[in-house]
């Protein structure tokens, strides 16, 4: 079944013209996820179908060349815009050289057209693998469903437009001009605009993805330090304890504070105490193993999680950690070494197996206030539960 070409062309362009006008309304403000670049595709894509139509009426270097360096800076664009949206550096030439390709080839062959349906689909299936490939390398670290969508457009037209540079080059489709109409053609004109449904939808909910994995993890890490925040380790903390209670395991809690902080940020000024509070942070995360977790409690507290460790090992790893930070060296803005103490509360969940969160957190603040007042830079443990006298079992 073959369809009226320029028809198909004309639903095309108001397709890609109207999905171009909602990006730009979209993207208008935030030209760093990408979407302002794609945006800017959809316009080229549409501008080059408009030369196709004019096919005739305009002169062949228009709608013939530039038509078709036009189609083939939709995907560069869209390969800028991706890797935009990856944050990273766009690799210039690797994306542009395909454009400026057609547009020195199509001058040579203004006279060939079926060479140049030849050449384009193979120039354009090549570019489409280019922006597979983009993807690919971040694949992973690409959050949500999006991605397949993009993924899934890019194989359509891979494949639409190698069905017909195969019949092209085996003369099952001999063409006088883009504007014909033919089978294939339909085939292609209809896989395109399938396309532009699929990939700009994905395009759109990539981002969406990926701006909501951003603030979920804002919401959950502390700004300064990198951590946990209170309101992730607080979470984080009831979940643990749960597990713990379930499987039988204990769950270790140190509570840390940095003794004289206040006398950092008067000596040295705020943003030493900043620093001193981020290379703290990275020093903890560096000696703690890699199930426990640590996170931000308050101002110059630290709170860790250390799943399967007795009060005992707990206490062990406290003093182990107290004397890394007496031997380490942090800093103030300005490079300056300072010596950094803390102390630290130690509890662990194995004491009182059916403790609640509030009550761990308790003992183990308990511990750290004992801690600050037998002068501080030390571990202290919470009392330990006494055990049971015979005399209480009266069941
Ligand atoms: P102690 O040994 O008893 O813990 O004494 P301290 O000076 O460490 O304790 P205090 O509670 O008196 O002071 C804590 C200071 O921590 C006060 C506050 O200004 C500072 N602080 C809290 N959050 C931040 C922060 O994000 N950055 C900086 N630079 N300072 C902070
Ligand atoms: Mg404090
Ligand atoms: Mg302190």
């Amino acid at each position: 079944m073959s369809l009226h070409t320029p028809t198909l062309m004309v639903c095309m362009i108001l397709l890609t013209a109207t999905f171009a006008l909602s990006l730009a309304v979209v993207a208008r403000r935030t030209q760093r996820d990408g979407l302002f670049l794609w945006g800017l595709a959809l316009c080229t894509h549409t501008a080059g179908y408009v030369l196709f139509l004019a096919r005739g009426q305009i002169s062949p270097w228009a709608s013939v060349v530039l038509a078709n360096m036009l189609l083939s800076a939709t995907l560069a664009l869209m390969m800028e815009a991706m890797y935009q949206f990856q944050r990273r550096q766009p690799p210039r030439r690797w994306i542009w050289w395909p454009v400026a390709l057609v547009g020195l080839a199509f001058s040579a062959l203004l006279e060939h057209t079926n060479a140049r349906v030849l050449l384009s689909a193979l120039v354009l299936s090549l570019q489409s693998l280019q922006l597979a490939w983009v993807m690919w390398q971040r694949w992973h670290s690409t959050p949500g469903r999006g991605k397949w969508f993009v993924l899934v457009a890019l194989a359509l037209i891979t494949l639409a437009l190698l069905v017909r540079a195969a019949a092209n080059a085996t003369g099952t489709l001999a063409l006088q001009s883009v504007v014909e109409n033919h089978p294939l053609q339909s085939m292609v004109f209809i896989s395109v605009m399938v396309f532009n449904v699929l990939a700009n939808f994905g395009m759109v909910v990539m981002v969406k993805e990926s701006a909501d994995a951003r603030n979920e993890t804002l919401a959950l890490t502390d700004e300064l330090t990198g951590l946990h925040n209170r309101r992730h380790i607080q979470h984080t903390l009831h979940q643990q304890l749960a597990q713990a209670q379930r499987s039988g395991q204990p769950l270790g809690l140190l509570l840390l504070d940095v003794d004289w902080f206040k006398r950092i940020n008067d000596e040295h000024g705020h943003l030493s105490g900043d620093r001193v509070l981020r290379e703290l942070a990275a020093h903890l995360r560096a000696q703690l193993r890699t199930q426990d977790i640590i996170g931000r409690w308050g101002g110059e507290e630290f709170m860790a999680l250390l799943p399967g460790t007795s009060q005992a090992q707990a206490q062990q790893l406290a003093e182990r950690l107290r004397q890394s930070i007496e031997r380490e060296h942090f800093h103030s803005h300005d490079g300056q070494a300072l010596p950094v103490t803390v102390s630290i509360g130690v509890h662990s969940s194995q004491c009182r197996p059916q403790e609640s969160a509030e009550q761990l957190v308790r003992e183990a603040d308990g511990a750290l206030y004992r801690a600050k007042e037998l002068g501080r830079n030390r571990v202290e443990c919470a009392q330990a539960a006494m055990p049971p006298s015979p005399g209480a079992h009266t069941a």
